[in-house]
């Protein structure tokens, strides 16, 4: 009897090891999560049958996260937000090439790297309180630097991700002691220490703390859309400047991302990659942070950020952002732009 029992218990351990083995999934590891990513992942399941397994965390969590597990990672897909992140787990061999012509068609070349994707843009911009400092002074990156706004810049860290990337392309286009050049006068016309995140700038901005500031525009768009009144009444106060619209364009950055080389459901992975390429899923990727789709044909119709304007983006490539990420940590530090 004892026996039997054993046989049909290791029967049944078989039959769901097989079901199990059988179910289509994907384990997703993502630093990305908005309010319609409940959409956006019913649908992948809704289409293709495969379940999706989701662990969320920090972007520097969960790609530390990815390299300790090492061989044994369960993860297929690794998400996250600003092209030197991305760009860091390419450099770790984190990534598997992936071919796929969906891919290459959809997602313009400048926003791809041969291992992981972008599917999402957002700009750096200048916001600027309207009664403290004149637009025309805050057209450019350079004009941050002007003795002029002395006192008058607020900025998160310099060894911020969004900042170090920003410094990158201006290595990328203007060179290294320009780049010296702009962070030192940055420097120089702090109002205060850099703390805080993006918003926490514009909100003292809109206060008079400060005169000026650098945001990524999906913090601008969603304190425009914010359902709080003192939140829209602190945007009446600022201005917001589209950077560098004579020369190389608004600096751009991106979220995105790749299949891992050690990804267990691959073939689930590059479906994956490829549905977030499609028009439904970029609406929704996009527009859930208030972000622009990285492929062109797709258009959101975005309140916060139509209210904005037309502007002029940044084409350099974005995994050449990563490039020069260390040089901007340099040239921050040796600038004391903490
Ligand atoms: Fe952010």
């Amino acid at each position: 009897m004892k026996l039997m029992s054993a046989l049909i218990a290791s029967a049944i351990a078989t039959l769901t090891q097989t079901a199990v083995a059988e179910e289509k999934l994907l384990n997703l590891y993502s630093a990305r999560h908005y309010q319609t990513d409940e959409a956006l992942y019913a649908n992948f399941t809704q289409q293709t049958g495969i379940k999706i397994n989701r662990i969320e965390g920090k972007e520097d969590e969960l790609l530390e996260r990815i390299k300790n597990e090492g061989a044994n990672s369960p993860a297929d897909i690794f998400l996250t937000v600003d092209a030197a992140r991305l760009a860091k787990a390419h450099e770790l061999g984190l990534f598997a090439p992936v071919v796929s012509k969906t891919l290459e068609s959809r997602i313009p070349p400048h926003l791809r790297a041969e291992d992981w994707f972008s599917f999402s843009t957002r700009a750096r911009v200048i916001v600027y309180n309207k009664s403290a400092v004149k637009a025309e002074d805050v057209q450019n990156y350079d004009d941050l630097a002007n003795p002029k706004l002395k006192g008058k810049l607020c900025s998160r860290s310099g060894s911020h991700p969004y900042n170090l990337s920003l410094m990158a392309s201006i290595i990328a286009h203007q060179g290294e002691a320009k780049a010296e050049e702009l962070a030192r006068g940055m420097v120089a016309n702090f109002a205060r220490a850099p703390k805080g995140g993006d918003t926490d700038q514009i909100k003292a901005v809109s206060a008079g703390e400060c005169g000026v500031t650098i945001s990524n525009t999906y913090y601008v768009a969603r304190l425009l859309r914010s359902t709080k009144p003192e939140e829209l009444k602190l945007m009446e106060k600022v201005g917001i400047v589209w950077p560098n619209q004579t020369t190389t364009g608004a600096h751009i950055n991106v979220s995105g991302g790749g299949m891992l080389k050690t990804a267990p459901n691959k073939e689930s992975a590059v479906k994956f990659l490829e549905y977030l390429a499609s028009d439904q899923a970029q609406r929704y990727f996009a527009d859930g942070n208030n972000e622009w789709p990285a492929v062109d044909s797709v258009k959101v119709t975005n309140p916060g950020l139509e209210s904005l304007g037309k502007f002029k983006a940044d084409k350099l490539p974005v995994k050449n952002l990563a490039m020069y990420q260390t040089k901007a940590q340099i040239i921050f530090d040796r600038a004391g732009f903490k």
